[in-house]
């Protein structure tokens, strides 16, 4: 067979996604889901095995409650600790569609990083999302996109999508190259040469993590370089909080005379796409329904209400590489499946975001809520950018918690440093230590794929 196996009936008109009836998308999506568990019943090293072992009738699985009702959820531990046997086998009818294009590695923040292998098929169907995104993102061939992502220690999705996207949609781009220089071939540029980059390839479209394209906003800033052409700045990998969205608005504003808009998206390597931001800033949405159905499920996997919080869970339904289903993504959020009030998008929208789960961390016997302490450092006026540390004290052993500022002014004076210890103490609930460190050296990408803004080096960690 010479078409990707009957992918015209695959794929949603637009405007059906465009202030449609929810329920049409979830029968389409439902029928590429029974299609799936076809597949994966037979040609899944995992699922084959839990079908039979569980003796689950796929049979009788037709709709996404029907699979949240008989087919057990996927841990991220299981998926990790053993990736390969999530990758289809090859069928007979089309074994074209199965040849590997490429993988890339998730990040590997918790544990090893583990590989997400992407088939011709599934390749093809990505190129697909990435004009859906750059739909939403109102990217288009006029645009110049300059990737500011690192080139990882291992394949990974930022550096490696931002120049498929601009294949797809025929847009010009430029890209970084930061990153490790470990390697002995002499490929990385160095910070300062992105920031002449940057400014000599006038670019309307940044793209990277909002920390790092900041550092290079206010670098272009300080040599008084400009970017005339600079309208839209894509971000993702880290959250994005409205001190951040300040900062990074402030910094463009100086570099070109053109509105900047900042287009936010939640990615994850297991969806190899992200969900992209409205216009409004108010939600995410779920550039391609036909990919994966992303939803939010209880304690007992079953879908909540619309805007109720739960785990968000992924399943795939039409990929022949690495396929996962009520994969649970270590998140929680509130799901919103009408369309959107503002664009009308109704493939399915993350409408609040709330993080990771278990932000919780044992420090000298007490329970300390790390997330609170991180939302407060993103929200404060005082903070460009910050690093938790928790480690043992030299002499006695005991944990301490230090925090590293870095200030948009530079320079922290005394009687700030004294209310960031109070604060910051009071909502840890124990006595931190505050010191101020260069914008800078907070997060270089040398260090790895993701800034870690939040660090556990103790011993017996
Ligand atoms: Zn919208």
């Amino acid at each position: 067979m010479n078409i990707d196996s009957h992918s015209t009936d695959l794929i949603f008109a637009e405007e059906a996604l465009v202030w449609g009836d929810p329920k049409n998308v979830r029968m389409f999506q439902e029928n590429l889901l029974r299609q799936n568990l076809k597949r994966v019943a037979i040609q899944h090293p995992v699922y084959s095995k839990v079908i039979r072992e569980d003796k689950i009738d796929i049979s009788s699985i037709s709709t996404f409650a029907d699979l949240n009702r008989l087919f057990p959820i996927t841990t991220k531990e299981s998926f990790l600790s053993n990736p390969l046997d999530y990758v289809l086998t090859p069928d007979l009818e089309n074994p074209k569609d199965y040849l590997i294009w490429d993988m890339t590695y998730t990040a590997g923040t918790s544990g090893e990083p583990a590989p997400v292998y992407q088939t011709t098929f599934d390749f093809k169907a990505l190129l697909f999302a990435q004009t859906r995104m750059a739909g939403l993102r109102g990217m288009t061939s006029k645009d110049k996109i300059f990737n500011l992502y690192p080139l990882a220690p291992y394949p990974h999705g930022g550096w490696i999508r931002p120049s498929q996207a601009a294949a797809v949609i025929g847009a010009s781009a430029v890209v970084g190259m930061s990153g490790s220089t470990s390697s002995v071939f002499p490929i990385i540029r160095r910070f300062e040469e992105v920031v002449d980059l940057v400014a000599s390839s006038n670019p309307s479209v940044l793209w990277g993590v909002p920390s790092y394209v900041l550092k290079i906003l206010r670098e272009l800033e300080r040599r008084n370089l400009k970017v005339p052409d600079l309208r839209l700045l894509n971000v993702s990998g880290e959250p994005c909080g409205p001190q951040l969205r300040k900062h990074l608005k402030e910094s463009a504003s100086s570099i070109t005379e053109n509105e900047v808009f900042i287009s936010d998206s939640l990615g994850a390597t297991e969806l190899q796409f992200s969900l992209v931001e409205c216009p409004s800033g108010n939600t995410f949405h779920n550039p391609v329904p036909e990919i994966a159905h992303v939803s939010a499920v209880d304690e007992n996997g079953q879908e909540v209400e619309d805007g109720q919080t739960g785990k968000l869970q992924v399943t795939h339904l039409n990929r022949r590489g690495t396929v996962l289903i009520k994969y649970l993504l270590g998140d929680l959020a509130d799901m919103d499946f009408n369309p959107c009030q503002s664009c009308g998008w109704t493939g399915g929208s993350i409408a609040k975001h709330l993080g990771r789960e278990g932000k919780f961390l044992k420090v000298r016997g007490q329970m300390v809520n790390s997330k609170l302490i991180t939302e407060w450092l993103e929200t404060s006026e005082l903070i460009l950018d910050y690093k938790v540390t928790i480690s043992n004290e030299a002499t006695t052993g005991l944990d301490k918690i230090s925090i590293e500022v870095a200030t948009k002014e530079g320079s922290l004076s005394s009687e700030d440093q004294e209310s960031l210890v109070k604060q910051l103490s009071d909502i840890a609930g124990l006595r931190v230590e505050v010191s101020e460190t260069p914008f800078k050296s907070i997060w270089i990408p040398e260090d790895g794929m993701k800034p870690k803004r939040l660090r556990d080096l103790r011993v017996d960690n």
